[in-house]
Order: structure tokens, then C-alpha cells, then sequence
């Protein structure tokens, strides 16, 4: 089988106080091929983390819920599993990568630690073998002195250098996936690339797919091979990185598109999108992007136009590509 991850039918409800439900993902079915890197892209308040917070099941509950769905992981319900069994899958087959790796790190252990650490309780190293592990996984990580980088602590390390050592636990483990959600957000643009560039070569080298969560079409042009666009919940545009940005349908990709940075480092909308993100327990009745999109026709108010495949490979939630 060709596939290491299928998304069906992915509802995470969160139930707040009066009763109010939040949809945060709301019927969500996608699939990542053995090798393949895919970007979930969308506005903070889209559901593209609590999707990979869904997969990776740590959702906390309550308030949050995995109401419907199955998420297989080369083939496993991860939905089916005990606790137990999850903990096990979250230490060997999936590795995480987030956003600030200082909250991540615990800064009174050595980087050598942390990473020897992992290898002892999910790969049952010893500690000398785990030690040894550690300083050749530094070095593929980029640390050519990594025999002095074992002794030294998370705040000796720039913010780059703490990220390629989260991508060296996150390898440590052999994983399957990849979830990498805003690895690259808080980094300088030039340590940027430089971070993205690693995560492929390791994917290449580890045999991995990898799950890129971001708000930055740039980011993904860079790395990915296949986007999905959410939107209020639910995926609005699917489709190969270069048919994505090449023949861009939905008038949400649109307006992600005309935000790009133009210059480097410089947060220049040309086209902003009006208004906000509909917060998740208050979606519009119609097309949940319809309060902000200058195409609304009457229809879009009544009814949610339905994901559909509108070329090869190109799937569009909008009623303007429908027959
Ligand atoms: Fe805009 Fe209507 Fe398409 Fe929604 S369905 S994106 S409101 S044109
Ligand atoms: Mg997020």
C-alpha cells in the first residue's frame, strides 16, 4: 500500500460552556503517500493543528472530542488504540516538530541527554549506545562538533540550532511521520530555508513522510508536494503544489496567494483578505467563507457547496467551479 496516512470523516469537536459547540474540524478526509510531504494550510482558527493534534491524539479532553472518523496510520485505527498503545506510537512512529522548541526542550537536561534520553525509552539503548547515537544524530543534523553540543544546554543554543536539535529527537525514533506544525515561524528567513532544507534531506534519508502544518504559502512552495487549504473546519482546495499555485481556484487559496511576502521578510498584503476567521462555534450557514469573499452569490448564503474533484487531482470547495 502506497499510503501511510488516511484521514476519513475527521470531526474534533470542542463543547463549551452554554452548550455551544465548537466545529473545529468538521468532516476532514485526506491521505499522505509513503514519502510524500503535504502542507495543511489555513488562517490561525482554520483546524489545520487540531487536525494534527487529532492525529497525533492529543486533543485534551474534555473540552475537546474526536466525535467521528478514523485516522490509519500504514493501515492501524490510531483511533482504536488504548493509551498505551498510543504513547508507543507517538515515541516510534510519529516524531514532532512545533514552533518554539524552548517549550519543548526541558532546559535543565543536556541536549546530549534529551536525545539519549528518548533513545533509552523508546529503543531500549543502553545508556553508553544511546550516548553514542546521540552525537552521530547531532552530525546528521548539521552539528559538526556535536561531541561538545552533547554537554551543552537548551539557552547555549540559538533558536535554529534548538530546532535542528528537535528535528534530531524527532529522527531519533525512525519515525513514519513527521508532523512538523510551524517549524520555521519564529526563525529568521535565511536559518528558515535552512531549517526546511534539513527536514526533506531527513525525510529522504529516514524513508518518512512528512505532515508540514503552516500559514505560509512561501513555506510551502519551498518543500511540499500536495497543499490542502482549510477553512472554517473543512479542507476548501486540494491539490499538487504546482497546480495549486499555478491554476489557484478557490477565492480563499486567492487571497493566501496575494498575501505572500513579496521581499523577503517583509509582511506586505497586496491583496488582504477583509475580515476574520468565523470562530468554530458560529459558522455561517452557506459557504463558511462567504462573509468575506467578494464572489458570494445568493446561493452561497443558503447552502456549504460540497469538496469536489473539478480536474485531475484538483478538488474545490466552491460553488463557482461547479457545473
Ligand atoms: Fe465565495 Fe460562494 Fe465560492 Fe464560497 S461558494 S468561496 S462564497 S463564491
Ligand atoms: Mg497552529
Amino acid at each position: 500500500d502506497q499510503q501511510l496516512l488516511e484521514v476519513e470523516g475527521l470531526k474534533t469537536y470542542f463543547y463549551m460552556e452554554g452548550g455551544r459547540v465548537a466545529k473545529a474540524v468538521d468532516g476532514v478526509d485526506f491521505t499522505i503517500k509513503k514519502g510524500e510531504t503535504l502542507a495543511l494550510v489555513g488562517e490561525s482558527g482554520s483546524g489545520k493543528s487540531i487536525t494534527s493534534l487529532s492525529i497525533m491524539r492529543l486533543i485534551q479532553s474534555p473540552p475537546g472530542k474526536i466525535v467521528e472518523g478514523s485516522i490509519k496510520l500504514d493501515g492501524k485505527d490510531l483511533l482504536k488504540l488504548s493509551d498505551k498503545e498510543m504513547r508507543k506510537v507517538r515515541g516510534n512512529d510519529i516524531g514532532m516538530i512545533f514552533q518554539e522548541p524552548m517549550t519543548s526542550l526541558n532546559p535543565v537536561f543536556t541536549i546530549g541527554n534529551q536525545i539519549s534520553e528518548t533513545l533509552i525509552k523508546h529503543k531500549k539503548m543502553s545508556k553508553k549506545e544511546a550516548n553514542r547515537r546521540a552525537v552521530d544524530l547531532l552530525k546528521l543534523v548539521g552539528f559538526p562538533r556535536a561531541e561538545q553540543i552533547v554537554n551543552e544546554y537548551p539557552h547555549q543554543l540559538s533558536g535554529g540550532m534548538r530546532q535542528r536539535v528537535m528535528i534530531a529527537i524527532a529522527m531519533s525514533c525512525d519515525p513514519k511521520l513527521l508532523i512538523a506544525d510551524e517549524p520555521t515561524t519564529a526563525l529568521d528567513v535565511t536559518i528558515q530555508a535552512q531549517i526546511l532544507d534539513l527536514m526533506v534531506e531527513m525525510k529522504e534519508k529516514f524513508e518518512s513522510s512528512i505532515l508540514l502544518i503552516t500559514h505560509d504559502l512561501g513555506v510551502v512552495a519551498e518543500v511540499a508536494d500536495r497543499v490542502i487549504v482549510m477553512y472554517g473546519g473543512q479542507i476548501v482546495e486540494e491539490a499538487s503544489v504546482y497546480e495549486l499555485f499555478t491554476n489557484t481556484k478557490h477565492p480563499y487559496t486567492v487571497g493566501l496567494l496575494n498575501s505572500i511576502p513579496k521581499l523577503e521578510g517583509e509582511l506586505e498584503r497586496l491583496e488582504s483578505i477583509p475580515g476574520t476567521v468565523p470562530p468554530a462555534h458560529r459558522f455561517p450557514k452557506g459557504c463558511r467563507f462567504a462573509p468575506r469573499c467578494k464572489h458570494a452569490m445568493e446561493k452561497c448564503h443558503e447552502s456549504n457547496p460540497d469538496l469536489l474533484e473539478t480536474a485531475p487531482y484538483h478538488k474545490v470547495r466552491c460553488y463557482l467551479f461547479e457545473e
